[in-house]
């Protein structure tokens, strides 16, 4: 069977929503056409997502056309969270990128199309709302080719534009009757054959020209332009036409093994899990054991095995039973208990390995606004973290806090709402922070012996801790010889480095660090594994104490966009927040800023921006590594006795040991 993933896109109001049910009720999935306006729609169901017309989760709806299966995969579409739409848009073998005649481009079409284009994905640009008054056709595929891209040819016109009787007409390839757009589109395809036959007068036949199309079409160069009315209908049929004939099927690997990823969980009344899985390469069956890889924030894989007991397909408009699914189609499936978004089922795969999947570097702490809700609000936050990549849930056993790491301060209000509609329970947040880390600035020794005055347990343990290459992370080496101490010891020695390592100097994580294990000793039989638990705090604190540690900030890579009288109030603002930037440069009929700055500052300059540019500033963000600070290091508090107080820390342990 033939099988085609695609996702619609589009900047809120566009007419997403409204698109989607036509499509189902076209392809007769539903008999009757939900209104976005009546919040009775198929695909929007939170009630969040209806009041701000965003969709925050991904869902499967599918439907035929003709004998090809097409999965429309529901994406996110916000801009705070654009490492989720990078890797929701990834699984897309194409995509309906939807434009409001009305009102034109607009930020999100912009970003939407960058991911687009990045990730090469076809796409058929949908001019929405024909049938609005205000409506623009002509002047606005102008404004596509300057604004988002070049390569593209209308295959309609409109007529009676604005009004409710708005039509479309095809467009024909052909010299004599409509010589206009024939030479158009011969300059869109900019092929060579073409063009050679154009030059040299002989017959070119329609045929020959959208053989070429299509096969641009499919590769992503070139984006085919419909127009329609979501509301109407008008223009529907030939968008659906288009997307069976102009996208490329799904290319499973059928033969290879199995591996696929986990992008969304549901969950049962009963508090089941179910799992929906883009499968790549292989087959599921059902009672089958797969290997459930998961990558965690510290870039480590773990893999564990689990059994599947069941496999729904998606199928017109709803899920049912299969035994099997193969490569290229999507499924949900019954009986993976310990199972996350992001997670891969199968095989490590390089393909799938490549998805992007940032780790959030904001922080905010998160209380229930009834103290007696504590716990309640954090069964919620991990069970919404199982369903959520978004969401990551840090408890401070020490003090008793919760905290969540985010990408941007749209997500605190979506998360506000959720735990207050589905969990009841009302919170507040603190104000959102970066999350910093530290590096050794040079290289520090430390070691106390067993039996010297001041050290109270049997063991005797010296580190040598020095810098590593950016990007390392901590490594841990043995100096001494393994038999020095019982495996045990070493065990816990090496546990306690990595748990000291979380909060540096300043009580950031430390990273790009090597710690070296330099001096051990021991009293049989008096010695236990909790001397060196306690013990190595001390020294290898010491240790960093005398390498000392820098802080570094997490930053972004930028784009900006601005018109032309706004790049100079732009620069301006952006040298004041200690952004870095090249020249600007001008494209149409903007000017074009790239650089970095800091992570902290990144949202409040966005919303400065919308309201000195009057909304025409574009800015697109993303993480990109970390800096030094210089000054005024933000320090975060520590979670434990601090063992850099060595009086304090040594009557708290002292008490339990
Ligand atoms: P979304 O935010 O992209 O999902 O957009 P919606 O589907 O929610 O539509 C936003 C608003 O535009 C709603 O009030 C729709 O009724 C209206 N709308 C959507 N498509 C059309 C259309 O083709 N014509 C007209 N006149 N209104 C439309
Ligand atoms: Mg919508």
């Amino acid at each position: 069977m033939k099988i085609i993933n695609i996702g619609i896109v589009a900047h809120v109001d566009a007419g997403k929503t409204s698109l989607t049910e036509r499509i189902l009720f076209e392809t007769a999935v539903i008999d009757t056409i939900g209104k976005v306006d009546h919040g009775n729609t198929q695909t929007d169901s939170m009630e969040l997502e209806r009041r701000r017309g965003i969709t925050i989760k991904a869902s499967v709806v599918s439907f035929f056309l003709k004998d090809v299966k097409i999965n429309l995969i529901d994406t996110p579409g916000h801009a705070d969270f654009i490492a989720e739409v990078e890797r929701s848009l990834s699984v897309l073998d194409g995509a309906i990128l939807v434009i409001s005649a009305v009102e034109g481009i607009q930020a999100q079409t912009k970003i939407l199309m960058s991911i687009l284009k990045k990730l090469r994905i076809p796409t058929l640009i949908f001019i929405n709302k024909i049938d609005r008054m205000g409506a623009k056709s002509t002047r606005l595929i102008e404004n596509i080719k300057e604004k988002l891209i070049e390569n593209i040819i209308p295959l309609y016109t409109v007529e009676k534009l604005g009004t409710k009787e708005a039509e479309i007409v095809q467009k024909q390839f052909n010299a004599e009757s409509d010589p206009y757009f024939f030479e158009e589109s011969l300059l869109a395809l900019n092929d060579d054959s073409l063009l050679e036959a154009y030059v040299n007068e002989r017959k070119i036949t329609e045929e020959q020209i959208k053989a070429i199309m299509i096969n641009q079409i499919k590769e992503g160069k070139l984006c085919p332009v419909y127009f329609g009315s979501a509301m109407t209908g008008i223009g529907v049929r030939e968008l659906l036409n288009g997307v069976e004939t102009m996208l490329p099927v799904s290319h499973g690997l059928e033969k290879e093994s199995l591996s696929g990823t986990v992008f969304k969980i549901e969950r049962e009344a009963s508090g089941e899990k179910i799992a929906y899985i883009r499968v790549f390469s292989g087959t599921i069956h059902v009672r089958e054991y797969v290997k459930i890889n998961r990558k965690s924030i510290e870039k480590t894989i773990n893999t564990h095995t689990e059994k599947i007991k069941k496999i729904h397909q998606f199928y017109n408009g709803s899920s049912v039973i299969s035994p099997k699914v193969i490569a290229g189609d999507f499924c949900k499936v019954w009986g993976l208990k310990d199972i996350k978004i992001g997670d891969l089922v199968g095989e490590w795969s390089a393909k799938i390995m490549n998805i992007p999947f940032a780790a959030p570097q904001l922080e905010t702490q998160i209380k229930p606004v009834q103290k007696e809700k504590t716990h309640d609000l954090y069964q919620a936050l991990m069970e919404m973290s199982e369903e959520d990549p978004l969401i990551h849930v840090l408890k401070d056993d020490f003090h008793h806090d919760l905290f969540i790491r985010i990408f941007g301060e749209v997500q605190k209000e979506v998360i506000h709402s959720v735990l207050k509609e589905k969990y009841h329970v009302d919170v507040t947040f603190s104000e959102t922070r970066v999350i910093c880390i530290e590096k050794p600035k040079g290289i520090g020794q430390a070691l106390e012996r067993m039996g010297e005055a001041d050290n109270p347990f049997y063991g005797t343990v010296g580190f040598r801790v020095e810098p590593s290459e950016f990007g390392s992370g901590k490594t841990y080496k043995l100096g001494v010889e393994l038999g020095s101490l019982p495996l045990a010891f070493h065990k816990a020695i090496e546990e306690t480095v990595f748990d000291v390592l979380k909060q540096g100097l300043f009580g950031w994580e430390v990273e790009d660090i090597v710690v070296t294990l330099t001096h051990t000793g021991y009293a049989s039989p008096v010695t236990t594994a909790s001397d060196f638990r306690k013990l190595v705090p001390l020294v290898l604190m010491e240790a960093l104490v005398k390498a000392g540690t820098d802080v570094y900030e997490p930053m972004n890579k930028f784009e900006l966009s601005v018109p032309a009288n706004s790049i100079s109030q732009a620069m301006f603002k952006l040298s004041a927040i200690q952004a870095e930037f090249t020249e600007p440069f001008f494209r149409r009929d903007s000017y074009i800023l790239k650089g970095t700055l800091p992570m902290a500052v990144t949202e409040k300059f966005k919303r400065n921006l919308y309201s000195f540019t009057e909304g025409e500033g574009i800015f697109i963000a993303k993480p990109y590594g970390y800096k030094k600070m210089v000054s005024d290091f933000p320090v975060r508090k520590r979670v434990d006795f601090n063992p850099l107080n060595r009086k304090d820390y040594l009557l708290h342990v002292m008490k339990t040991y």
